[in-house]
């Protein structure tokens, strides 16, 4: 059986920035985890709310659904 250090999970890991793609520190020292900084955290909200307002506005709405047949 393999011993495992219990200390290793104290360490912060090393995780993939998805902002940028680089690394980033997954741990508390990292107010932006898993983003690697600041910038890339306001960066992939700013593309979510862009790309929501986005699908909002492109779609039809109710007002071009199937009509009844009843
Ligand atoms: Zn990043």
């Amino acid at each position: 059986m393999d011993k495992v250090r219990t200390d290793t999970t104290l360490e912060p890991r090393l995780v993939r920035c998805p902002g940028c793609g680089g690394n980033s520190v997954y741990g508390p020292s990292n107010a932006y985890r898993p983003f690697c900084s600041e910038r890339c955290k306001q960066m992939d909200l700013g593309a979510w709310a862009s790309e929501s307002f986005k699908v909002e506005s492109s779609e039809p709405g109710r007002a071009a659904g199937p009509e009844q047949s009843a």
